[in-house]
């Protein structure tokens, strides 16, 4: 058998210490040695949090291509091979096997489906991991946000204040928001109506539109205006001059939702808008028939694409079908957890020795600025240089401080988020059964996307990572079979 041996480092700390990827190349290749597999080629790609690219995994997928006799990749471990899910789709496409060499795992074509998951997973976990690091370490921005100050321009009924780089209370504006406001909370006043009220005052966004039902909906959804905001999904306590207090904002937020009344139809057909027709493309809708059958028809024009109709009985059970195939099983979710946990064990390591690492960059950069300062005191080198120098190693302090914070708090719950998909997989199918049509549609829009109806057969499209489960048990229902006549009745 024939390879070829990947290796990669994702931080310039471990690039520096120069221990990473030798290390890596060397115990692939004593894999390789020890189990007979001659090493075709070797690729290596160093990564800074600042540059992704990623050339050699490029160069080594066509060379892969070139290759048809080149039976695998030997890499150290699973977040040495992918950075995303499109890394992993371009390796899969190729009809390899993957060695994973630390985890001691073979991935090839016909692996188990449940390996395949825990490796999706895995897939998953790395990217999640990797984003929220490059993500932290230019957090400039969330760090404004931690101090209570909005990082961003001003929302309307606030002006920038770009000496204390804080927002105010625009003196034009303030009042007619809190107009809005108090006029909305009444439940007297509809979103036209105010929108209409803010044209004639005068109130314009920040890009000086006038502002429309949607704007003045987004405005009163806005917590900026008591004093909380919301930034990159979290939410922070400003430091800046409220405009309305909390309780109107409360009080308006109620009206809002009250307003918001389900519309019968999607009560009623619980499954509208989860299945298209596998002929035509079109949406699927639900009619009544005999005054009780709910049946499902594509809309197509007049059904000239010959699709059937179904009932929806007969979806439910489709559906049913569609979510026992994630079914793994109590011991294969325990087995992936423990595989999961060791996953988290190698992160914590992997920011451990990263934070050493820089740790000691930072002080030895301290230690070259202060030497640099008494040698400019004592006249032995030039302020010119001393100027050039000490700018260098004080940005690079900078950056070396942005990671050491990035690391601090860089996420590691991939090991909840995938024990929670995991459950949700396994007893999907259980506690679909138990519900009712509406909370049946919920759950499937968690885990499904897309489905089409073919004359009888679903073929549902399973969300990531659940397509991964759902891959290999061929999707046959029979009773979706048994209905594939049907047809409403006159
Ligand atoms: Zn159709």
């Amino acid at each position: 058998m024939k390879c070829v041996i990947y290796a990669r480092v994702s931080s310039k700390e471990q690039e520096r210490e120069g221990f990473s990827i030798p290390a890596q190349i060397k115990l692939l290749k004593r894999y390789a040695s020890d189990n007979r597999i001659r090493i075709l080629e070797e690729f290596q790609d160093v990564e800074t949090a600042k540059q992704a690219g990623r050339a050699q995994f490029g160069k080594m997928l066509a060379f892969l291509k070139k290759q048809p006799d080149c039976g695998a990749i030997l890499v150290e471990k699973t977040d040495r091979l992918y950075r995303n899910i499109k890394d992993w789709v371009a390796l899969d496409e190729l009809d390899l096997e993957l060695h994973f060499v630390k985890e001691g795992q073979v991935l090839t074509k016909d692996s188990r489906s449940t390996d395949k998951f825990m490796h999706g997973i895995r897939v998953l976990m790395a990217k999640n991991y990797c984003d929220n690091l490059s993500e932290e370490v230019k957090k400039g921005l969330s760090e404004k946000a931690a101090q209570g100050k909005w990082p961003h321009r001003a929302p309307v009924g606030y002006v920038n204040d770009k000496v204390n780089h804080t927002i105010v209370p625009d003196p034009k504006k303030a009042n007619l928001i809190k107009e809005l406001f108090s006029k909305y909370a009444t439940g007297n006043w509809s979103l036209e109506q105010l929108a209409a009220l803010a044209k004639t005052s005068g109130l314009f966004s920040r890009n000086s539109q006038v502002i429309n039902k949607a704007g003045i909906h987004r405005v009163l959804k806005n917590p900026i205006y008591y004093g909380e905001f919301i930034w990159k999904g979290k939410r922070y306590s400003g430091s800046h001059e409220a405009i309305i207090g909390k309780r109107l904002f409360n009080d308006v937020q109620a009206v809002l939702s009250g307003g918001r009344t389900p519309t019968p139809s999607s009560n009623s057909f619980a499954f509208s808008g989860l299945v298209k027709c596998g002929l035509c493309g079109c949406a699927m809708t639900a009619e009544i028939k005999k005054g009780k059958y709910v049946y499902y028809h594509c809309t197509g024009y007049r059904g000239k694409c010959g699709n059937t109709y179904v009932r929806q009985e007969a979806l439910d059970e489709l559906f049913a079908d569609a979510l026992a195939q994630i079914r793994i099983g109590t011991d294969v979710v325990e087995d992936i957890k423990s595989a999961l946990k060791s996953s988290k064990k190698d992160q914590l390591a992997h920011r451990e020795q990263s934070t050493k690492a820089l740790r000691g960059r930072q002080t030895r950069l301290q230690k070259l600025i202060d030497n640099a300062y008494e040698d400019k005191l004592d006249g032995s080198i030039t302020t010119d240089l001393w100027t050039r120098k000490s700018t260098e190693w004080q940005d690079e302090l900078i950056t070396v401080r942005q990671e050491l914070a990035a690391l601090e708090h860089a996420s590691l719950s991939y090991f909840e988020t995938g024990v929670r998909i995991l459950e949700l997989a396994n007893s999907a199918y259980d506690s679909y059964l138990g519900r009712d049509a509406t909370d049946k549609a919920q759950l499937l829009r968690k885990i499904l996307s897309n489905s089409t109806f073919t004359r009888g057969t679903l073929y549902p499209t399973y969300k990531k990572p659940f397509d991964i489960l759902a891959e290999g048990a061929s999707f046959k229902s029979k009773r979706g079979r048994r209905d594939s006549n049907s047809r409403p009745p006159a």
